[in-house]
């Protein structure tokens, strides 16, 4: 075992936590420990101030019960979390998921997570995540609103403009927020940028619904650069079908990639020729409406093949943007096999630690999601900096903040993962995530 093992081992081994019901919360911690350890211990400021100790135990967990009248009447309950990570550089910033599979162990590995994402923005962000094991699925308009509002009654005491702006997640999109912001407005009496994802017509930003599929094909441009390539021309799996991979899709197309897969948890809609934009945004029509993606219209020649994933259609590029460990070792070993050069997270945490590793041994380039997907709370940042000047930015204008600073992280997470002419995105992404964090935890003293 070498020194960084034993030093991850040691750390891992005095979690302030259940381990065992924890295992996402587990796992990511372990990617980061075993990136930034090194670094904490050869500071003695970090060092002293056990900054990783501190940042594994967010500042706060809110959990409540949310009781709601369905369509029949009937009382349904469920529950709700808001995960409070790190106030350090900003204020508490992170999405809310509705999903049965939503637990504590669940919102703290992203909120955990999202600390060190948002510390790689540049901007002044702090880190949480929060959400319920609601299951909107077959649940009507009227349903959906009523959850909403029972939801942020109990969440509203807990944030606002200055303390924590919650975001959409995975079915958590612009109607939910309108519901979420309506019910935060009624409750606080005021009008503030309390959530951010909000509708053009109440305070929301141009691109906000764009920023992270667009952000993600954004930072692999960089990436490709460095390896003197590009898009144009490259065949690009996509997973999922929700906000984050079709505006990827939508981007890599414009860039000149063949988009040869898309999918959903039934299976995976392939299209040899490259998807165009007809057929994405048709895939994002029948996502709004709750149907499926496996009757394509023969005029986008895809086809549906169920229980398939993206991964064995020999992409050069592939884009996890479904959710956490989608993408186990066998996967990452047909990517590998199938001649992939680039993997870029726009999921968090999409990779198993078996896929990780996989691709780590056969050297592809693996760029992980605190980085790729970092453009959609960059411009929910711009969004909140909106309305605190009370002013509208013009799409163009946000599309090229986005741009610049996806350029940025770029930038920061190369200088510290740069090794000779690669650079491992991984180490560097958790390192300057850490390094960030970590002054601000030192000037602030023990708290
Ligand atoms: P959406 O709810 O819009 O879409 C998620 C889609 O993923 C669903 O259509 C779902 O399919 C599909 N899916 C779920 N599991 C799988 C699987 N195993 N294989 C294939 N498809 C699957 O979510 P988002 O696009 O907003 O979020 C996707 C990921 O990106 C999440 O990890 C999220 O945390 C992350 N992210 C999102 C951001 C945002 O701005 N939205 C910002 C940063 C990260 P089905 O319809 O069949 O359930």
């Amino acid at each position: 075992m070498n020194r960084r093992d034993a030093l991850t081992h040691a750390f891992l081994s005095d979690l302030p936590f259940d381990t065992d019901s924890h295992p996402n919360l587990v796992q990511a911690v372990e990617d980061i420990a075993r990136a930034v350890l090194t670094v904490e211990k050869n500071n003695a400021d970090f060092a002293a101030a056990r900054v990783l100790r501190r940042l594994v135990d967010p500042d706060q967990i809110v959990s409540f019960r949310v009781a709601w009248e369905d369509a029949n009447g009937e009382v349904q309950v469920n529950r709700g979390w808001r995960v409070q990570g790190s106030q350090a550089i900003g204020p508490y910033k992170g999405g809310l998921r509705f999903h049965p599979s939503v637990n504590e162990d669940i919102l703290r590995f992203l909120a955990f997570e999202q600390c060190f994402k948002n510390a790689l923005t540049g901007l002044p962000l702090g880190g949480a995540k929060g959400g319920s094991d609601f299951d909107p699925t077959g649940r009507s308009e009227a349903e959906i609103m009523r959850f909403c509002q029972a939801f942020m009654r109990k969440l509203a005491p807990f944030i606002g403009p200055d303390r924590d702006v919650p975001a959409g997640d995975i079915n958590v999109g612009p109607r939910e927020i309108g519901y979420l912001f309506g019910a935060w407005r009624e409750q606080a009496g005021i009008y503030g940028g309390a959530l951010t994802g909000k509708g053009l017509s109440y305070g929301g930003s141009e691109m906000r619904v764009e920023a992270t599929g667009f952000g993600v094909v954004y930072f692999t441009q960089h990436a490709l650069a460095e390896q003197n390539t590009s898009f144009d021309g490259k065949r690009v799996a996509i997973s999922g079908k929700g906000n984050v991979a079709t505006h990827a899709a939508i981007k890599a197309i414009d860039l000149g990639a063949r988009v040869v897969a898309l999918s959903d948890t039934s299976g995976a809609l392939i299209c040899e020729d490259g998807l165009s934009h007809d057929a994405v945004q048709w895939v994002q029509a029948q996502k709004a409406q709750g149907a499926g993606i496996d009757t394509p219209p023969a005029a986008y020649c895809a086809t549906f093949k169920p229980g398939a994933t993206p991964w064995d259609t020999e992409p050069d590029i592939a884009l996890p943007c479904a959710t956490q460990n989608e993408l186990d070792g066998d996967m990452a070993q047909t990517l590998i096999d199938g001649g992939c050069l680039c993997l870029a997270e726009g999921a968090n945490m999409p990779l198993t630690d078996d896929a990780a590793t996989a691709l780590r041994e056969a050297d592809i380039l693996h760029i992980p999601g605190k980085a790729a997907n970092a453009g959609g709370v960059a411009v929910s940042g711009l969004e909140m900096s909106q309305n605190s000047h009370r002013r509208f930015m013009d799409a163009d204008t946000v599309d090229s903040a986005l741009q610049s600073i996806m350029t940025d992280i770029h930038t920061r997470v190369a200088e510290e993962g740069r090794n000779g002419d690669r650079i491992d995105y991984v180490t560097g992404a958790n390192i300057a995530g850490y390094r960030r964090l970590a002054k601000a935890i030192v000037a602030q003293g023990i708290l």
